[in-house]
């Protein structure tokens, strides 16, 4: 990731207020935020199996840990993230940076950015900003 998308990430007052359309020549910034899924979210991801629902949460816990798209839990939230990779993308974004995982998406992912850091504003960024 380059430095002046690293920026826009880390100060809310450089975000956009979301409007539809955005998305269409944006970088997609918004995929190189931590995501908190919930056991909902892995399941839909068949990460989980709807046999976990069965499991005390610590089975589900350690079963989750196990899957390298998890990188952690958060007993005080009781929500999950998703690995980052090195550059700071999510471990679904694939080369093209598009969701290899888009239909089966993380709520958090569905409700951005009505639901995020600055509720209906998004770190907006068009493709040709960061080419320059
Ligand atoms: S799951 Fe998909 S939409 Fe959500 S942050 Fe990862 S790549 Fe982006």
């Amino acid at each position: 990731m380059k430095k002046n998308s690293q920026i826009i990430l880390d100060d809310l007052n450089l975000w956009t207020k979301y409007k539809k359309g955005l998305c269409e020549n944006c970088e997609g910034l918004c995929c190189y935020m931590p995501v908190e899924v919930k056991t909902v979210d892995l399941i839909r991801l068949k990460i989980l199996s709807d046999f976990h629902l069965e499991l005390s949460q610590r089975e589900q816990i350690k079963d989750a840990l196990k899957h390298s798209a998890v990188s952690r839990y958060t007993p005080s939230t009781e929500k999950f993230t998703l690995t980052q990779k090195p550059d700071g993308s999510c471990f679904f974004l694939d080369s093209q940076k598009r969701c290899s995982r888009y239909i089966d998406r993380p709520e958090t992912c569905r409700n951005h950015p009505e639901v995020g850091p600055k509720p209906g504003f998004c770190a907006y960024q068009t493709k040709s900003h960061q080419k320059a």
